[in-house]
């Protein structure tokens, strides 16, 4: 069974936490970061993009995210993230996402809404949570324009007219990788956390250090997103064991041997990002809080 993952992010906005919701790929990425979230006693938040679960398949998807509760006893919750199409978001409601993010933060602000709406309607069927976004978080490779950033009064707006479970914002972050050290505009989410009492989300999480997605929790951030920090390692990881088997005979290349060193990596990674999203100041470890 695969749990909304809504009343989870209620309370961890309450609790001065979040949930690192992590992107996944393929079972392999998929195993290690439940095994880090299951080790630290934390519920899943898996995630996939639109172009996973073209990839993968939004049934095989969500099959492998049920057998990860099953094998870890764990509240687990499939999302699918930054959605533009309502059949995409038809599709995997109906395999059995129990989350969806509607992006219509392209859109003019009444087109997002009316969009988002629907979406909020057709998850409600399923009793699945919606995320929605206001102000645009772009690509790491452009410099951050705070144009787009999310402007308060207009998320209390978004928010009250859409009921969406949980709202992106753009504050300073980006996908992908930084070119140099990103800036949030903590003055900004503070204020957004004012009007909009709803979970907010923190997309681009991976390169952000510990301490500025901290203070983002602690301003009402109860979602990370993690996608670029574990697929990063994971073909790094692969590449170095695929070079190695340059010269072996063919009877050596063995995907589970290659395969679960790449699966370590995520792990190892996912580990730290549980540590520092969802585990309250008093329990984090003196490794995590130096990191
Ligand atoms: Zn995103």
């Amino acid at each position: 069974m695969l749990i909304n993952p809504a009343r989870l992010l209620s309370q961890a906005r309450e609790e001065g936490r979040a949930l690192a919701a992590f992107n996944i790929y393929n079972l392999e990425t998929l195993q290690g970061v439940a095994a880090a979230a299951a080790r630290a006693g934390s519920p899943l938040l898996l995630q996939a993009s639109p172009a996973t679960v073209l990839f993968a398949g939004a049934k095989y998807l969500a099959a492998m995210a049920r057998a990860a509760a099953q094998t870890w006893q764990i509240p687990v919750a499939l999302h699918l993230d930054h959605a533009t199409s309502f059949d995409l978001v038809a599709e995997c409601l109906e395999a059995g996402f129990t989350s969806v993010m509607y992006d219509g933060s392209r859109l003019p602000l009444a087109e997002n809404i009316a969009n988002t709406r629907k979406v909020v309607h057709m998850a409600a069927r399923y009793g699945a949570a919606v995320e929605g976004e206001l102000g645009q978080v772009g690509s790491a490779y452009l410099n951050p324009d705070d144009e787009l950033y999310t402007d308060p009064l207009q998320a209390r707006e978004f928010a009250e007219a859409t009921s969406v479970d949980m709202l992106a914002v753009a504050v300073g972050t980006a996908h992908g990788v930084y070119k140099g050290e990103p800036h949030l505009d903590f003055a900004r989410l503070a204020e957004i956390a004012r009007e909009v009492k709803t979970p907010l989300v923190l997309h681009g999480g991976s390169g952000i250090p510990a301490a500025a997605i901290r203070k983002a929790i602690s301003l009402g951030v109860a979602k990370v997103n993690f996608g670029t920090e574990l697929k990063i390692p994971f073909t790094k990881i692969l590449m170095e064991e695929l070079a190695q088997l340059g010269d072996k005979s063919p009877e050596r290349f063995d995907p589970r041997k290659y395969m679960a060193a790449a699966r370590e990596a995520v792990e190892k990674v996912a580990t730290a990002k549980v540590a520092m999203c969802w585990i309250q100041t008093a329990q984090r470890s003196a490794d995590y809080d130096s990191q």
